[in-house]
């Protein structure tokens, strides 16, 4: 079982890559935010504890996201492998999710960053903004948004660059040339 985390701002590509992989490999996909916006969507209790927070932009809580994904990950104890999107955003969820691989007997073998400049999010969004509808996509919730990034998203990788774990990718450039460059690695014996 081989467990990968995909890392990189709002915008880096990491849903694109993440599909690509799930259909190459058959990774379970674990997306905290597309859990939460799940939970939001259907307004169950959780949804609605980070309905708000969600929308201005800022992180959820540790005690929440990490629970929110062990509860996720025990239901799939058949999983071939795990791709994390969007977790871990913390240093606090990046030690509790070795804690949970280490129980499962298993590890996170490779950490992706996919690397994308401020500018370009900006331009990525923009144009999302223009195919779907995400509250947190406008202006001023992006803004907030890449700050919790750059402020306390960003120091998840020296966590894992201390151990080796870490693989940075320049995230700017084709989709399938960014897509070969995570297969070699994956691949790699
Ligand atoms: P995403 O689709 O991954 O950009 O997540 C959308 C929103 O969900 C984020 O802006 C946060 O409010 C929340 N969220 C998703 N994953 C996490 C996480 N690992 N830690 C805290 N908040 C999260």
């Amino acid at each position: 079982m081989k467990n990968l985390v995909l890392f990189g701002p709002p915008g880096a590509g990491k849903g694109t890559q993440s599909e690509k992989l799930i259909s190459k490999y058959g990774f379970v996909h674990i997306s905290t935010g597309d859990l939460f916006r799940w939970h939001t969507k259907n307004n169950t209790p959780l949804g609605q504890q980070v309905k708000e927070i969600m929308n201005s932009g800022a992180l959820v809580p540790d005690a929440v996201t990490i629970a929110i994904l062990r509860e996720e990950v025990a239901k799939h104890p058949q999983a071939a492998g795990f791709l994390f999107d969007g977790f871990p955003r913390t240093v606090a969820q990046a030690e509790a999710l070795d804690d949970l691989m280490k129980a499962l007997g298993t590890a996170i073998h490779h950490v992706i960053a996919l690397e994308v400049d401020e500018q370009e999010l900006r331009k990525r969004i923009a144009k999302r903004r223009t195919l779907e509808s995400r509250p947190d996509d406008e202006e001023e919730k992006l803004n907030k948004r890449i700050t919790e990034y750059f402020n306390k998203t960003i120091h998840v990788l020296p966590y894992y660059e201390k151990q080796g774990r870490l693989v940075r990718i320049n995230g700017v450039g084709t989709i399938d040339g960014i897509f070969a460059e995570i297969c070699a690695l994956l691949d790699k014996p």
